[in-house]
Protein backbone atom coordinates (compact mmCIF):
# COMPACT_ATOMS: atom_id res chain seq x y z
CA UNK A 1 0.00 0.00 0.00
CA UNK A 2 1.45 3.68 -0.85
CA UNK A 3 2.50 5.39 2.17
CA UNK A 4 3.25 8.57 -0.04
CA UNK A 5 2.17 10.25 -3.40
CA UNK A 6 4.63 8.05 -6.26
CA UNK A 7 6.14 9.78 -8.83
CA UNK A 8 6.08 8.00 -12.07
CA UNK A 9 9.49 8.18 -14.12
CA UNK A 10 9.31 8.12 -17.59
CA UNK A 11 11.63 6.08 -19.46
CA UNK A 12 14.22 9.01 -20.63
CA UNK A 13 13.93 10.11 -16.96
CA UNK A 14 14.78 6.58 -15.45
CA UNK A 15 18.17 6.36 -18.11
CA UNK A 16 19.06 10.01 -16.93
CA UNK A 17 18.86 9.14 -12.83
CA UNK A 18 20.63 5.67 -13.65
CA UNK A 19 23.67 7.47 -14.70
CA UNK A 20 24.40 8.59 -10.80
CA UNK A 21 23.27 7.80 -7.20
CA UNK A 22 21.07 10.04 -5.53
CA UNK A 23 23.34 12.24 -3.37
CA UNK A 24 22.23 11.81 0.58
CA UNK A 25 22.03 15.30 2.46
CA UNK A 26 24.78 15.57 5.10
CA UNK A 27 26.09 18.16 7.74
CA UNK A 28 28.64 19.93 6.52
CA UNK A 29 32.35 19.36 7.13
CA UNK A 30 33.19 22.38 9.29
CA UNK A 31 29.76 22.17 10.95
CA UNK A 32 29.99 18.56 11.98
CA UNK A 33 33.85 18.60 13.18
CA UNK A 34 32.16 20.69 15.65
CA UNK A 35 29.61 18.61 17.11
CA UNK A 36 28.55 14.93 17.78
CA UNK A 37 25.23 14.88 15.71
CA UNK A 38 24.94 12.82 12.79
CA UNK A 39 26.96 13.29 9.63
CA UNK A 40 24.15 12.05 7.15
CA UNK A 41 20.78 13.00 7.46
CA UNK A 42 19.08 10.36 5.58
CA UNK A 43 17.07 10.88 2.34
CA UNK A 44 13.55 12.26 2.08
CA UNK A 45 10.63 10.23 0.83
CA UNK A 46 11.53 11.67 -2.79
CA UNK A 47 15.08 10.72 -2.80
CA UNK A 48 14.53 7.36 -1.73
CA UNK A 49 11.90 7.01 -4.52
CA UNK A 50 14.89 8.66 -7.25
CA UNK A 51 17.13 5.94 -5.95
CA UNK A 52 14.78 3.19 -6.05
CA UNK A 53 13.77 3.61 -9.70
CA UNK A 54 17.33 3.98 -10.65
CA UNK A 55 16.89 -0.53 -9.45
CA UNK A 56 17.05 -2.52 -12.56
CA UNK A 57 14.78 -5.19 -10.41
CA UNK A 58 17.43 -7.75 -12.39
CA UNK A 59 16.55 -11.58 -12.15
CA UNK A 60 20.18 -12.80 -11.19
CA UNK A 61 19.76 -11.00 -8.21
CA UNK A 62 23.57 -10.24 -7.98
CA UNK A 63 23.35 -8.12 -4.97
CA UNK A 64 21.33 -10.47 -2.85
CA UNK A 65 24.60 -13.05 -3.21
CA UNK A 66 26.50 -10.00 -1.63
CA UNK A 67 24.77 -9.46 1.46
CA UNK A 68 25.80 -11.78 4.19
CA UNK A 69 22.43 -12.78 5.23
CA UNK A 70 21.13 -12.52 1.85
CA UNK A 71 18.20 -9.80 2.34
CA UNK A 72 15.87 -9.74 -0.24
CA UNK A 73 17.12 -6.47 -1.92
CA UNK A 74 15.50 -6.07 -5.10
CA UNK A 75 12.22 -6.95 -3.27
CA UNK A 76 12.21 -4.43 -0.61
CA UNK A 77 13.66 -1.90 -3.59
CA UNK A 78 10.39 -2.38 -5.56
CA UNK A 79 8.15 -2.02 -2.50
CA UNK A 80 9.90 1.43 -2.02
CA UNK A 81 9.33 2.09 -5.77
CA UNK A 82 5.30 1.95 -4.82
CA UNK A 83 5.89 3.91 -1.96
CA UNK A 84 5.14 1.19 0.54
CA UNK A 85 7.66 1.82 3.04
CA UNK A 86 6.60 -0.20 6.14
CA UNK A 87 6.01 -2.99 3.61
CA UNK A 88 9.93 -2.38 2.54
CA UNK A 89 10.99 -2.78 6.29
CA UNK A 90 9.12 -6.16 7.25
CA UNK A 91 10.42 -7.14 3.34
CA UNK A 92 14.31 -6.47 5.10
CA UNK A 93 13.26 -7.75 8.69
CA UNK A 94 12.82 -11.64 7.24
CA UNK A 95 16.47 -11.52 7.16
CA UNK A 96 17.49 -8.91 8.80
CA UNK A 97 16.31 -7.97 12.35
CA UNK A 98 18.51 -4.86 12.80
CA UNK A 99 18.00 -2.70 9.48
CA UNK A 100 18.20 0.86 10.68
CA UNK A 101 22.04 0.06 12.02
CA UNK A 102 22.85 -1.71 9.22
CA UNK A 103 21.65 0.51 6.92
CA UNK A 104 24.49 2.78 8.85
CA UNK A 105 27.42 0.95 9.46
CA UNK A 106 27.65 -2.27 6.76
CA UNK A 107 30.48 -2.20 4.31
CA UNK A 108 27.76 -2.14 1.36
CA UNK A 109 30.58 -1.07 -0.82
CA UNK A 110 32.52 -4.43 -0.33
CA UNK A 111 29.51 -6.25 0.14
CA UNK A 112 25.60 -5.86 -2.05
CA UNK A 113 26.30 -2.67 -3.38
CA UNK A 114 30.05 -4.42 -5.12
CA UNK A 115 27.81 -6.91 -7.14
CA UNK A 116 25.38 -4.47 -7.84
CA UNK A 117 24.93 -5.23 -12.12
CA UNK A 118 24.16 -1.20 -11.96
CA UNK A 119 27.29 -0.91 -10.90
CA UNK A 120 29.38 -2.65 -13.82
CA UNK A 121 28.18 0.57 -15.90
CA UNK A 122 27.36 3.17 -13.20
CA UNK A 123 27.08 3.93 -10.08
CA UNK A 124 25.48 0.83 -7.95
CA UNK A 125 22.14 1.51 -6.38
CA UNK A 126 22.65 3.21 -2.76
CA UNK A 127 21.27 0.17 -1.29
CA UNK A 128 22.65 0.94 2.11
CA UNK A 129 20.77 4.70 2.15
CA UNK A 130 17.60 3.13 1.06
CA UNK A 131 17.80 0.57 4.11
CA UNK A 132 18.53 3.06 6.39
CA UNK A 133 15.35 5.17 4.67
CA UNK A 134 12.32 2.49 5.53
CA UNK A 135 14.09 1.20 8.67
CA UNK A 136 13.66 5.52 9.84
CA UNK A 137 10.43 5.79 8.55
CA UNK A 138 9.09 2.53 10.03
CA UNK A 139 10.70 3.68 13.25
CA UNK A 140 9.08 7.43 12.63
CA UNK A 141 5.59 5.97 11.79
CA UNK A 142 5.18 3.24 14.44
CA UNK A 143 4.49 0.70 11.23
CA UNK A 144 6.19 -2.02 13.29
CA UNK A 145 2.65 -3.11 14.29
CA UNK A 146 2.47 -5.39 17.41
CA UNK A 147 3.62 -8.86 17.67
CA UNK A 148 1.60 -11.67 18.77
CA UNK A 149 2.01 -13.09 21.89
CA UNK A 150 3.29 -16.44 21.24
CA UNK A 151 2.52 -19.19 23.73
CA UNK A 152 5.28 -19.72 26.44
CA UNK A 153 7.49 -22.80 26.00
CA UNK A 154 8.07 -23.15 29.33
CA UNK A 155 12.26 -23.50 28.39
CA UNK A 156 14.80 -20.11 29.63
CA UNK A 157 17.72 -19.40 27.61
CA UNK A 158 20.41 -17.29 29.08
CA UNK A 159 22.23 -14.94 26.62
CA UNK A 160 26.18 -13.19 27.43
CA UNK A 161 26.45 -9.90 25.67
CA UNK A 162 24.12 -7.59 24.52
CA UNK A 163 26.01 -6.83 21.42
CA UNK A 164 23.80 -7.51 17.61
CA UNK A 165 24.90 -11.12 18.28
CA UNK A 166 22.82 -11.29 21.52
CA UNK A 167 19.95 -8.86 20.63
CA UNK A 168 19.60 -10.87 17.19
CA UNK A 169 19.18 -14.14 18.84
CA UNK A 170 17.24 -13.23 21.77
CA UNK A 171 14.85 -11.38 19.93
CA UNK A 172 14.60 -14.57 17.61
CA UNK A 173 14.08 -16.89 20.64
CA UNK A 174 11.41 -14.95 22.75
CA UNK A 175 9.53 -14.35 19.29
CA UNK A 176 8.66 -18.42 19.71
CA UNK A 177 7.77 -18.32 23.46
CA UNK A 178 11.20 -19.23 24.82
CA UNK A 179 12.00 -17.32 28.04
CA UNK A 180 14.88 -15.13 27.37
CA UNK A 181 17.39 -12.95 29.89
CA UNK A 182 20.70 -11.03 28.50
CA UNK A 183 23.12 -10.77 30.76
CA UNK A 184 25.20 -7.73 30.03
CA UNK A 185 29.00 -6.51 31.66
CA UNK A 186 28.26 -2.83 30.66
CA UNK A 187 25.34 -0.33 32.38
CA UNK A 188 23.92 -0.12 29.24
CA UNK A 189 22.64 -2.52 26.31
CA UNK A 190 24.13 -2.79 22.68
CA UNK A 191 28.13 -3.65 22.96
CA UNK A 192 30.02 -2.11 20.35
CA UNK A 193 26.91 -0.24 18.74
CA UNK A 194 26.86 1.74 22.06
CA UNK A 195 30.19 1.46 23.68
CA UNK A 196 32.03 1.82 20.36
CA UNK A 197 30.40 3.16 17.00
CA UNK A 198 30.08 6.92 17.86
CA UNK A 199 26.67 9.01 18.10
CA UNK A 200 27.66 10.66 14.99
CA UNK A 201 27.75 7.56 12.94
CA UNK A 202 25.23 5.83 14.65
CA UNK A 203 23.03 7.36 16.86
CA UNK A 204 22.27 6.03 20.41
CA UNK A 205 18.44 7.03 20.64
CA UNK A 206 18.15 4.04 17.37
CA UNK A 207 20.37 1.48 18.90
CA UNK A 208 18.02 2.13 22.54
CA UNK A 209 15.13 1.64 20.14
CA UNK A 210 15.86 -1.85 19.09
CA UNK A 211 16.96 -2.86 22.54
CA UNK A 212 13.65 -1.51 23.64
CA UNK A 213 11.47 -3.11 20.97
CA UNK A 214 13.64 -6.26 21.91
CA UNK A 215 12.66 -5.74 25.60
CA UNK A 216 8.63 -5.16 24.85
CA UNK A 217 9.11 -8.65 23.18
CA UNK A 218 9.58 -10.03 26.96
CA UNK A 219 13.26 -10.59 27.04
CA UNK A 220 14.65 -9.53 30.44
CA UNK A 221 18.06 -7.35 30.78
CA UNK A 222 20.41 -7.72 33.59
CA UNK A 223 23.05 -5.59 33.62
CA UNK A 224 26.36 -4.56 34.65
CA UNK A 225 26.42 -8.76 34.99
CA UNK A 226 29.41 -10.16 34.22
CA UNK A 227 29.49 -13.69 33.81
CA UNK A 228 31.97 -15.87 34.85
CA UNK A 229 32.34 -13.66 37.59
CA UNK A 230 28.99 -13.19 38.43
CA UNK A 231 27.79 -16.63 37.65
CA UNK A 232 29.93 -19.18 35.67
CA UNK A 233 28.10 -20.57 32.25
CA UNK A 234 28.03 -23.86 34.19
CA UNK A 235 26.26 -22.15 37.08
CA UNK A 236 23.81 -20.12 34.83
CA UNK A 237 22.99 -23.80 33.08
CA UNK A 238 22.76 -25.11 37.44
CA UNK A 239 20.09 -22.05 38.03
CA UNK A 240 17.43 -23.32 35.36
CA UNK A 241 18.42 -22.18 31.96
CA UNK A 242 18.37 -24.99 29.72
CA UNK A 243 20.52 -23.22 26.89
CA UNK A 244 23.00 -20.78 27.06
CA UNK A 245 24.38 -18.19 24.10
CA UNK A 246 27.59 -16.63 24.36
CA UNK A 247 27.78 -13.19 21.95
CA UNK A 248 30.60 -11.80 24.60
CA UNK A 249 32.62 -9.99 21.50
CA UNK A 250 36.25 -9.33 20.86
CA UNK A 251 36.70 -6.27 23.01
CA UNK A 252 40.50 -7.15 24.84
CA UNK A 253 42.91 -4.09 22.87
CA UNK A 254 45.83 -4.87 21.95
CA UNK A 255 49.15 -2.50 21.96
CA UNK A 256 52.29 -2.45 20.08
CA UNK A 257 54.64 -3.41 22.88
CA UNK A 258 56.61 -0.13 21.91
CA UNK A 259 58.62 1.60 24.34
CA UNK A 260 56.49 4.68 26.25
CA UNK A 261 52.74 3.28 25.63
CA UNK A 262 52.47 3.60 29.56
CA UNK A 263 52.90 7.38 29.40
CA UNK A 264 49.90 9.63 30.18
CA UNK A 265 47.68 10.43 27.31
CA UNK A 266 48.06 7.00 25.74
CA UNK A 267 44.90 5.13 25.11
CA UNK A 268 43.41 2.30 23.59
CA UNK A 269 40.54 2.87 20.72
CA UNK A 270 38.23 0.87 23.27
CA UNK A 271 38.69 2.63 26.27
CA UNK A 272 39.09 6.53 24.40
CA UNK A 273 35.78 5.39 22.94
CA UNK A 274 33.78 3.97 25.68
CA UNK A 275 35.04 6.97 27.53
CA UNK A 276 33.27 9.29 24.91
CA UNK A 277 30.58 7.37 23.86
CA UNK A 278 28.92 5.51 26.62
CA UNK A 279 30.24 7.78 29.56
CA UNK A 280 29.32 10.75 27.46
CA UNK A 281 32.71 12.22 28.46
CA UNK A 282 32.64 15.07 26.08
CA UNK A 283 29.41 16.61 28.41
CA UNK A 284 31.93 16.26 31.34
CA UNK A 285 31.01 17.95 34.00
CA UNK A 286 27.50 17.42 33.58
CA UNK A 287 28.53 13.64 32.69
CA UNK A 288 30.99 12.01 35.20
CA UNK A 289 33.92 10.67 33.29
CA UNK A 290 36.36 12.67 32.09
CA UNK A 291 38.33 12.29 29.29
CA UNK A 292 41.69 14.16 28.01
CA UNK A 293 41.14 16.21 24.95
CA UNK A 294 44.43 16.60 23.27
CA UNK A 295 45.67 19.47 21.13
CA UNK A 296 47.71 17.67 18.56
CA UNK A 297 46.50 13.47 18.51
CA UNK A 298 47.49 10.51 16.65
CA UNK A 299 45.35 7.72 16.23
CA UNK A 300 47.11 4.51 14.92
CA UNK A 301 45.29 1.85 12.44
CA UNK A 302 43.68 2.05 9.95
CA UNK A 303 40.32 0.17 10.11
CA UNK A 304 36.43 1.72 11.47
CA UNK A 305 37.18 2.14 15.53
CA UNK A 306 40.54 3.92 14.19
CA UNK A 307 38.75 6.72 11.84
CA UNK A 308 36.11 6.95 14.51
CA UNK A 309 38.93 7.83 16.95
CA UNK A 310 40.17 10.03 14.89
CA UNK A 311 36.85 11.67 14.17
CA UNK A 312 36.29 11.48 17.96
CA UNK A 313 39.03 13.53 19.12
CA UNK A 314 38.49 15.94 16.25
CA UNK A 315 34.79 16.47 17.80
CA UNK A 316 36.65 16.59 21.23
CA UNK A 317 38.42 19.85 20.09
CA UNK A 318 41.77 18.67 18.78
CA UNK A 319 43.72 21.05 16.61
CA UNK A 320 45.30 18.21 14.79
CA UNK A 321 45.14 15.07 14.41
CA UNK A 322 47.38 11.80 12.65
CA UNK A 323 46.14 9.12 11.25
CA UNK A 324 49.21 6.61 11.50
CA UNK A 325 48.63 3.71 9.15
CA UNK A 326 51.72 1.65 7.79
CA UNK A 327 50.16 0.40 4.64
CA UNK A 328 48.63 2.99 2.00
CA UNK A 329 45.24 4.30 1.36
CA UNK A 330 44.52 1.07 -1.15
CA UNK A 331 44.81 -1.25 1.53
CA UNK A 332 42.90 0.30 4.52
CA UNK A 333 40.48 -1.52 6.04
CA UNK A 334 38.25 0.75 6.78
CA UNK A 335 34.31 1.85 5.43
CA UNK A 336 34.85 3.79 2.40
CA UNK A 337 32.68 6.27 3.50
CA UNK A 338 34.12 6.61 6.37
CA UNK A 339 37.27 7.46 5.46
CA UNK A 340 35.88 10.04 2.86
CA UNK A 341 34.08 11.43 5.65
CA UNK A 342 37.52 11.67 7.62
CA UNK A 343 39.62 13.17 4.64
CA UNK A 344 36.68 16.02 4.07
CA UNK A 345 37.25 16.62 7.80
CA UNK A 346 40.69 17.70 7.88
CA UNK A 347 41.89 14.61 9.38
CA UNK A 348 45.49 13.84 8.40
CA UNK A 349 46.66 10.91 6.99
CA UNK A 350 50.25 9.85 7.79
CA UNK A 351 50.39 6.89 5.42
CA UNK A 352 53.41 4.21 5.53
CA UNK A 353 54.22 5.11 8.43
CA UNK A 354 54.56 3.07 11.61
CA UNK A 355 55.42 4.23 15.27
CA UNK A 356 58.58 2.86 16.96
CA UNK A 357 58.27 4.80 20.49
CA UNK A 358 56.08 6.91 22.01
CA UNK A 359 57.98 9.92 23.84
CA UNK A 360 57.24 11.07 27.02
CA UNK A 361 57.97 13.90 29.41
CA UNK A 362 57.10 14.04 32.72
CA UNK A 363 55.08 10.89 32.24
CA UNK A 364 52.81 12.78 29.46
CA UNK A 365 53.18 11.88 25.85
CA UNK A 366 55.39 14.79 24.35
CA UNK A 367 55.40 12.82 20.60
CA UNK A 368 55.68 10.00 18.24
CA UNK A 369 58.79 8.64 16.77
CA UNK A 370 57.60 6.69 13.59
CA UNK A 371 59.27 5.07 10.47
CA UNK A 372 58.75 5.54 6.86
CA UNK A 373 57.51 2.10 4.94
CA UNK A 374 57.36 0.80 1.55
CA UNK A 375 55.22 -2.08 0.46
CA UNK A 376 56.96 -5.07 -0.66
CA UNK A 377 56.08 -8.87 -1.55
CA UNK A 378 52.55 -9.72 -0.76
CA UNK A 379 52.22 -11.71 2.99
CA UNK A 380 49.63 -14.24 3.66
CA UNK A 381 46.48 -11.91 3.51
CA UNK A 382 47.53 -11.54 -0.14
CA UNK A 383 48.07 -7.50 0.82
CA UNK A 384 51.53 -6.60 0.00
CA UNK A 385 53.80 -6.17 3.39
CA UNK A 386 55.05 -3.01 4.93
CA UNK A 387 59.34 -3.14 5.04
CA UNK A 388 60.79 -0.32 7.10
CA UNK A 389 62.95 1.85 5.07
CA UNK A 390 66.13 2.43 6.93
CA UNK A 391 67.26 5.46 8.52
CA UNK A 392 63.09 6.88 7.71
CA UNK A 393 62.80 7.54 11.41
CA UNK A 394 61.12 11.38 12.24
CA UNK A 395 59.21 12.44 15.33
CA UNK A 396 55.45 13.75 15.15
CA UNK A 397 54.40 16.22 17.98
CA UNK A 398 51.71 14.82 20.00
CA UNK A 399 50.18 15.28 23.56
CA UNK A 400 47.72 12.22 22.86
CA UNK A 401 48.14 8.99 21.13
CA UNK A 402 45.11 6.60 20.67
CA UNK A 403 46.30 3.34 19.65
CA UNK A 404 43.85 1.31 17.41
CA UNK A 405 45.67 -1.41 15.80
CA UNK A 406 42.78 -4.32 16.59
CA UNK A 407 41.25 -6.41 19.67
CA UNK A 408 41.24 -9.63 21.23
CA UNK A 409 38.94 -12.36 22.76
CA UNK A 410 37.74 -11.13 26.34
CA UNK A 411 39.09 -13.85 28.09
CA UNK A 412 36.80 -14.25 31.09
CA UNK A 413 34.28 -16.54 30.15
CA UNK A 414 36.56 -19.08 28.22
CA UNK A 415 38.63 -18.73 31.50
CA UNK A 416 36.05 -19.77 33.40
CA UNK A 417 34.02 -22.30 31.30
CA UNK A 418 35.57 -25.91 31.53
CA UNK A 419 34.67 -28.11 28.15
CA UNK A 420 34.24 -25.25 26.05
CA UNK A 421 36.52 -25.91 23.10
CA UNK A 422 38.59 -22.84 21.83
CA UNK A 423 41.26 -21.84 19.04
CA UNK A 424 44.68 -21.05 19.84
CA UNK A 425 43.55 -17.28 20.09
CA UNK A 426 40.98 -17.66 22.63
CA UNK A 427 38.36 -17.52 20.59
CA UNK A 428 34.90 -19.78 21.31
CA UNK A 429 35.19 -22.68 18.30
CA UNK A 430 31.65 -23.12 16.91
CA UNK A 431 30.58 -24.46 13.86
CA UNK A 432 28.27 -22.92 11.08
CA UNK A 433 24.89 -23.38 13.44
CA UNK A 434 26.31 -21.79 16.99
CA UNK A 435 27.24 -25.26 18.37
CA UNK A 436 30.12 -25.30 20.38
CA UNK A 437 31.75 -28.49 22.08
CA UNK A 438 29.77 -28.03 25.39
CA UNK A 439 26.29 -28.97 25.32
CA UNK A 440 23.50 -27.19 25.72
CA UNK A 441 26.47 -23.52 24.93
CA UNK A 442 26.10 -21.86 21.45
CA UNK A 443 27.92 -18.88 20.76
CA UNK A 444 28.55 -16.98 18.02
CA UNK A 445 29.37 -12.90 16.43
CA UNK A 446 33.18 -11.73 17.17
CA UNK A 447 34.05 -14.07 20.23
CA UNK A 448 33.63 -17.02 17.34
CA UNK A 449 35.26 -15.07 14.14
CA UNK A 450 37.10 -12.24 15.91
CA UNK A 451 36.50 -8.56 15.15
CA UNK A 452 34.63 -8.54 12.17
CA UNK A 453 31.00 -6.53 11.36
CA UNK A 454 27.82 -6.15 13.02
CA UNK A 455 25.45 -8.11 10.05
CA UNK A 456 28.14 -11.36 10.02
CA UNK A 457 27.04 -10.93 13.95
CA UNK A 458 23.29 -10.78 13.76
CA UNK A 459 23.48 -12.96 11.30
CA UNK A 460 25.01 -15.26 13.72
CA UNK A 461 22.89 -14.61 16.06
CA UNK A 462 20.19 -15.59 13.59
CA UNK A 463 20.94 -19.20 12.92
CA UNK A 464 22.11 -19.71 16.24
CA UNK A 465 18.32 -18.78 17.65
CA UNK A 466 17.22 -21.84 14.97
CA UNK A 467 19.94 -24.07 16.64
CA UNK A 468 18.50 -23.45 19.77
CA UNK A 469 14.88 -23.97 19.58
CA UNK A 470 15.89 -26.99 17.61
CA UNK A 471 18.07 -28.01 20.37
CA UNK A 472 15.06 -27.13 23.80
CA UNK A 473 12.66 -28.62 20.85
CA UNK A 474 14.68 -32.39 20.57
CA UNK A 475 14.24 -32.31 24.89
CA UNK A 476 10.39 -32.35 24.71
CA UNK A 477 10.37 -35.52 22.82
CA UNK A 478 13.09 -37.38 24.69
C1 LIG B 1 34.67 1.42 17.15
C2 LIG B 1 34.11 0.32 16.30
C3 LIG B 1 33.57 0.63 15.07
C4 LIG B 1 33.02 -0.37 14.28
N1 LIG B 1 32.45 -0.03 13.10
C5 LIG B 1 31.80 -0.97 12.37
C6 LIG B 1 31.11 -0.62 11.18
O1 LIG B 1 31.12 0.53 10.74
N2 LIG B 1 30.45 -1.59 10.51
C7 LIG B 1 30.41 -2.88 10.97
O2 LIG B 1 29.73 -3.71 10.36
N3 LIG B 1 31.10 -3.24 12.08
C8 LIG B 1 31.78 -2.32 12.80
N4 LIG B 1 32.46 -2.69 13.93
C9 LIG B 1 32.46 -4.12 14.32
C10 LIG B 1 31.13 -4.53 14.96
O3 LIG B 1 30.67 -3.54 15.82
C11 LIG B 1 31.28 -5.87 15.67
O4 LIG B 1 31.71 -6.83 14.72
C12 LIG B 1 29.97 -6.33 16.31
O5 LIG B 1 29.48 -5.38 17.22
C13 LIG B 1 30.16 -7.67 17.01
O6 LIG B 1 28.97 -8.00 17.65
P1 LIG B 1 28.92 -9.02 18.88
O7 LIG B 1 27.48 -9.11 19.27
O8 LIG B 1 29.64 -10.25 18.54
O9 LIG B 1 29.76 -8.33 20.04
P2 LIG B 1 29.79 -6.89 20.72
O10 LIG B 1 29.08 -5.85 19.93
O11 LIG B 1 31.22 -6.65 21.05
O12 LIG B 1 28.98 -7.11 22.07
C14 LIG B 1 29.46 -7.97 23.08
C15 LIG B 1 28.82 -7.58 24.39
O13 LIG B 1 29.13 -8.58 25.35
C16 LIG B 1 29.42 -7.95 26.59
N5 LIG B 1 30.25 -8.88 27.37
C17 LIG B 1 31.55 -9.25 27.16
N6 LIG B 1 31.96 -10.12 28.09
C18 LIG B 1 30.90 -10.31 28.92
C19 LIG B 1 30.71 -11.10 30.10
N7 LIG B 1 31.68 -11.85 30.61
N8 LIG B 1 29.49 -11.05 30.73
C20 LIG B 1 28.48 -10.27 30.22
N9 LIG B 1 28.62 -9.50 29.12
C21 LIG B 1 29.81 -9.53 28.47
C22 LIG B 1 30.14 -6.69 26.18
O14 LIG B 1 30.10 -5.71 27.22
C23 LIG B 1 29.34 -6.27 24.95
O15 LIG B 1 28.25 -5.44 25.31
C24 LIG B 1 33.05 -1.72 14.73
C25 LIG B 1 33.65 -2.04 15.94
C26 LIG B 1 34.17 -1.04 16.73
C27 LIG B 1 34.81 -1.39 18.05
S1 LIG C 1 21.97 -5.85 -8.70
FE1 LIG C 1 21.61 -3.61 -8.38
S2 LIG C 1 20.23 -3.07 -10.03
FE2 LIG C 1 20.15 -5.31 -9.91
S3 LIG C 1 18.45 -5.80 -8.50
FE3 LIG C 1 20.27 -5.63 -7.22
S4 LIG C 1 20.29 -3.46 -6.55
FE4 LIG C 1 18.89 -3.56 -8.30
Amino acid sequence: MAETKIREYTKEEIKEIRKSRTPIPEQEPIVRGKNFEEVALGYTEEQALREANRCMACKKRDCVAGCPVEVPIPEFIQLVREGDFTGAAKKIKEKNSLPAICGRVCPQESQCESLCTLGKKMEPVAIGRLERFVADYERAHGGGGEVAKPKPTGFKVAVVGSGPAGLTVASDLAKIGHEVTIFEALHKAGGVLVYGIPEFRLPKAIVQSEVDGIASLGVKFELDSVVGKLYTVDELLERGFDAVFIGSGAGLPMFMNIPGENLNGVYSANEFLTRTNLMKAYLFPEYDTPIKKGKHVAVVGGGNVAMDSARTALRLGADKVYLVYRRSMEELPARKEEVHHAVEEGIDFKLLTNPVEIIGEDGWVKGIKCVQMELGEPDESGRRRPVVVKGSDFVIDVDTVVMSIGTGSNPIIPESTPGLELTKRGYIVADETGATSKPGVFAGGDIVTGSATVILAAGAGRRAADTIHEYLMSKVKN
